[in-house]
This record gives C-alpha cells, structure tokens and sequence, in this order.
C-alpha cells in the first residue's frame, strides 16, 4: 500500500509539473548592433503565457513592439506591452544602441526597475537622465526628479529577483574596449537559464578573464542542461583587424571564446546549447559574411539561431 501510494504521488508530481510546465521564451525587439535605428538590441524574455517579462537592454522598443504585433506575437497594444508587460530593464551598458529606446520612450512608460552593475546607473544618470539630455526620469541625480524608473544597482555575482516575475538573476562584468565595461546577464526560472552577454570583446584582445571567469561559472549548469541558451554577439566578420574590434567578437573569437567553455564543461555538452547570434553590424554584406563564416567553421557543433525582429523563439 505504502509503495502505491508513493508511485500515485509521483506520478502526481511528474504529471502536474508538466502541466504547468513554465518555460522561458525570448521576444527580440531588436537584433542588430548598429546602423538600422528602428532594430538595435532589446530582447523581451520570460514565462510563456505570463505577459511579464525582463527587457535585456533596450536599443529599440517602439518599432520591436509594432513589429512583433504585425508578425502575431502579440494581440495587444503597443501601450499594454510597454507599460504592462514589460516589467523592468536590464541595461548592460552605456552605448546608445543598448538604451536609445528606453530614453525616448520613458514619457509614455510606467514606473519600473532598471536592474545593472553600478556603472551603468551613473552613465543613465550623468549622460542621459539629465536636462540637458532629456529629462530626469530616474530616482536619483538632477532636479526635478521625476522617479519613474528605480536604479536597482547590483553587484557581480549576487543573485536577485526581478520583481513582477517568478525569474531571478545575476550579473556579470564584461570588458568593451578595455577599461570600459559591459556586462552580461544570467536568467533563471525554475530550473531553466538563459544567459545573455552585452557587448564584449574576447579575453585575449582585452588582455581580461572576464569570459573565462564566467565560463567556469556556468560549466555545471551546461553539463547538467539546465543552461542550453546562450544570446552572444558576432559584430564582425573575420577579416576585421584584431585592432580594430572595438571591444567586439568575429565568428573566429567566438569559437576561440566557446572553445573555453568547451574545456569547463566538456565538448560533448556544446551540441546541446542554442546560440543566439546578436548585435550583427548591418554594412555592406557583412550580415551574410558572418552567417556564413559561423556555418562553415562550427567545430564545436553549435547550434546557430539568428533571431528576427518581432518573432518569438520558444525555449
Ligand atoms: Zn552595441
Ligand atoms: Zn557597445
């Protein structure tokens, strides 16, 4: 009886939690790292069904929005997902191309967090957040201060969570031309992760172990396949000269980068993991170059997804 009682509960357990099995999924708002304003890196993730969700970085909204309302994505308005749905930002650092949407689009936003390294809330409140700029939308610095947004400053490798959401997180300094920082995001849910990077350039051309630190870190939730997505940028293709990378990666680095990551967890997990190209630089045909130089040279097997401005990808 005891033994029927136990199989009946696990059963009960497996069955509900693949009922209300809760997986992440990523909206992109925006893919590319420059040129084409109306398309610049903003990446809505969270729940499936839950219309909450964290924005990791906000380079375009308005147009992200519209589109994925075009595509179907969503049946809403623009207003219900900016104000609503969208339940805070993740900035990972100061460029335009990372906060332009956020900025122009706070007058009509609702109050939220913005979550970063401490870096990034005194470039939003020195440089942008300013009257000279804009208008203080922010909690803290100039007069007036208009306190719509909340700096949620947070210290690498402390874990938090994001209000409104049932995700947790934690933050990663990056190096993006050495001395300025980026940084990177890690996203939980349940059991599930998701990590997105900010701009970086690889360890070896920033003379840093900033990657490799996180490498390490994340090893044991690869080799357990509880991490099996990765948003990482390719900026440039390979023929750009290693001195004229900006604190960006071409498709060689990023195999040069992953290779790391491939010693820590062991290269038999890499085949597992979705790679999510961002922050391609749109000029000439340098988009196609890329795409194909990533297919061509994949020693480790990954498994490449380009994403579409508007289109959901289903974790
Ligand atoms: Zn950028
Ligand atoms: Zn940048």
């Amino acid at each position: 009886m005891k033994q029927f009682f136990y199989t009946l509960f696990t059963f009960l357990l497996y069955s509900t939690s693949s009922l209300f099995a809760q997986n992440l999924e990523i909206i992109p708002l925006g893919v590319y790292g420059g040129g084409d304003e109306s398309n610049l890196s903003c990446y809505l993730v969270g729940v499936e069904n839950s219309n909450s969700y964290i924005a990791l970085d906000a380079g375009t909204i308005r147009s992200g929005i519209n589109k994925a309302i075009e595509k179907g994505t969503f049946h809403v308005s623009f207003e219900t997902v900016l104000q609503n749905y969208i339940k805070g930002y993740f900035i990972s650092h100061g460029h335009l191309d990372h906060l332009s949407g956020l900025i122009i689009n706070s007058p009509e936003d609702s109050a939220k967090p913005i979550y970063s390294l401490p870096f990034v809330t005194a470039i939003l409140k020195h440089n942008y957040f300013t009257n000279a700029s804009w208008a203080n939308f922010g909690n803290e610095g100039e007069s007036p201060i208009l306190g719509k947004y909340t700096y949620k400053k947070v210290e690498p490798f402390h874990s938090f969570a994001i209000a409104n959401t049932s995700i947790t997180a934690e933050i990663f300094e990056l190096s993006h031309v050495n001395p300025q920082k980026s940084s990177a995001i890690l996203l939980k849910n349940n059991s599930d992760y998701v990590l997105y990077f900010g701009d970086t350039g690889a360890d070896r051309i920033e003379k840093t172990n900033h990657l490799e630190t996180i490498w390490e870190y994340i090893a044991p939730l690869v080799r357990n396949k509880n991490l099996k997505t990765i948003l990482l940028e390719v900026s440039f293709p390979n023929s750009q000269p290693e001195h004229l990378l900006f604190g960006h990666l071409t498709p060689k680095l990023l195999q040069e980068e992953l290779s790391k990551l491939a010693q820590y967890a062991g290269l038999e997990h890499l085949k597992d993991i979705t790679l999510i190209v961002t922050h391609l630089k749109p000029s000439g045909n340098q988009i196609e170059l890329i795409k194909k130089e990533l297919m061509e040279e994949n020693p480790l097997q990954l498994n490449y997804v380009f994403p579409e401005q508007g289109k959901k990808i289903s974790l």
